[in-house]
């Protein structure tokens, strides 16, 4: 690890205007992927700003009816908040599916959506990674890459964004809140904070220099069965191969969004009129255009076989 500096921030926009004002410099929350990261000398910031002390820790109700999450609420006080649990189901269930209970415990909201991706090229500075060293090529294309995108991917890079949480705010339809160097603050939709990589895959999300996350806020509840479902190498402590975060209503309508397939959590809107048609009608849809390479081919088939398993359980609980 390389040699840093530190500081602690009081308030969000000057946490902001900190990291703004040090090129290189970065916030600090949990730690776990940041530390993991600087260790490896992938990310090497020259400052750190710790934001643990900012007031974003609770979970409070939204005038219309929601919830608003700080950004430092713990995944662990998250996933087992009463209201999230009764109302937000598939969130609970997305966020205990991830890490383990000692991650999710120093984890947060702000910095779970922030995780980097765990295609293993990026992790191995001996291999080349646009992502990683934009301009030096991609290790995975045409190498293993069992475990990387399908869909939404590039000529720069297959990496997938890896997280659980993401997924479920993405069904749920989340707004991310931020404050920016200069005071401001803005809303960004959930389905425009991750990016697709195009040419530029060392830019995971549109926020932009210094721009703290304050904030993320449900809307009011939808009702319905919410389910979240994993597939993964091990039964614990591994990273999705495919997920489906669903909402889904007794009449077959519903919500749906993929997770390991894609560079952000994969939801087509247009594809979800196809569920009361099953699961091969909406994943054809989801997956129109997608790219598998040889060794991830199998993916496509399990978003399908997926989504029906999620589909039946839903139907068994109505
Ligand atoms: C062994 C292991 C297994 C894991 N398994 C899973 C899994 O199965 N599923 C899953 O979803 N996750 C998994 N994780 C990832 C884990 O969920 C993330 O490491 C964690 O959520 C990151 O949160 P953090 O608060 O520690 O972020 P940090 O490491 O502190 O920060 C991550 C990034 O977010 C930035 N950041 C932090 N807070 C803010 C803010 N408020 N505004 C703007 N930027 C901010 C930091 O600068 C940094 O770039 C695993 C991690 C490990 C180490
Ligand atoms: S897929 Fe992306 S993260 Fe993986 S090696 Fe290629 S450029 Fe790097």
């Amino acid at each position: 690890m390389k040699a840093f500096t530190y500081e602690r921030a009081t308030t969000p926009a000057a946490a902001a205007a900190a990291v703004a004002a040090k090129p290189g410099a970065k916030f600090i929350a949990g730690g776990t992927n940041l530390l993991d990261l600087m260790k490896l000398q992938i990310e090497e910031p020259v400052h750190l700003v710790d934001v643990n002390r900012l007031a974003l820790d609770t979970i409070e109700p939204t005038s219309d009816g929601g919830l608003r999450i700080g950004a430092l609420v713990r995944n662990t006080d998250l996933a087992s908040d009463a209201r999230v649990r009764r109302d937000y189901g598939v969130l609970s269930r997305a966020i205990v599916a991830g890490a383990s209970g000692q991650l999710r415990n120093k984890a947060t909201t702000a910095g779970n959506l922030l995780q980097r991706t765990r295609c293993p090229y990026f992790y191995d500075t001996n291999q080349p990674c646009n992502k990683r060293k934009p301009g030096s090529g991609c290790a995975a294309i045409g190498g293993y890459s069992r475990q990387l995108g399908i869909i939404g991917t590039s000529d720069a890079c297959i990496a997938t964004y890896p997280g659980d949480m993401a997924v479920a705010m993405r069904v749920l339809d989340a707004t991310v809140e931020t404050v920016q160097p200069n005071g401001q603050t803005r809303k960004i939709p959930i389905a425009d904070f991750h990016r697709l990589w195009g040419d530029t895959p060392h830019i995971d999300t549109n926020l932009k220099p210094g721009e703290l996350i304050t904030a993320v806020t449900l809307p009011k509840p939808v009702g319905g069965t919410h389910i979240y479902h994993k597939v993964r190498d091990r039964a614990s402590y591994a990273y999705a191969l495919v997920s489906v975060a669903a909402i889904l209503q007794p009449d077959g309508t519903g919500h749906v969004a993929i997770g390991g397939i894609a560079p952000k959590p994969w939801r087509v809107e247009a594809a979800e009129a196809a569920l009361p048609q099953g699961a091969k009608a909406t994943a054809a849809r989801m997956l129109a255009g997608a790219k598998p390479t040889q060794d991830n081919a199998f993916k496509v088939p399990l978003v399908e076989r997926t989504l029906a398993a999620v589909m039946a359980e839903a139907k068994d609980a109505a």
